[in-house]
């Protein structure tokens, strides 16, 4: 049976570069299919489950980056504002990026970089009693 595609669907000729079309995208870490919309922020580039990211950006949403390697979620920043943002470390160029967290981005998975380095002092923690 003929598979009919029709002509007012158009496919994006550059797929890697066209994302904006792009509904969705497969996390390349967990694997969730991530609908690309999302609350809180106009390009969402990070799986709200595990939080990893694809270096895709030079600058927020213009999918400029050549590398495409995957980015692991390293730590939280607080901008002046207040409002968290991610930081990202890439795995193949070895760059940092900063993104703002989406509004249905895993709570616990926040918290759990966020604390990280207070769960791994660089000293023991019994040096607060000499203080
Ligand atoms: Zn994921
Ligand atoms: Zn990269």
């Amino acid at each position: 049976m003929p598979i009919i595609i029709p002509e007012e669907v158009s496919l994006p000729r550059h797929p890697s570069r066209d994302r904006a079309r792009v509904r969705s995208f497969r996390c390349v870490h967990c694997g969730l299919d991530v609908p690309a919309d999302a609350p809180g922020t106009a390009h969402r580039n990070h799986c709200p489950t595990c939080l990893w990211s694809r270096h895709l950006d030079d600058t927020p949403g213009d999918r400029a980056a050549d590398c495409g390697s995957s980015m692991t979620p390293i730590a939280v920043h607080v901008r002046h504002n207040g409002e968290w943002a991610l930081v990202h470390h890439c795995t193949g160029c070895g760059a940092l990026d900063a993104n703002r967290i989406a509004g249905d981005d895993n709570p616990l998975a926040l918290m759990r970089i966020a604390v990280a380095p207070l769960a791994r002092p660089p000293f023991p923690l019994d040096w607060f009693a000499r203080l």
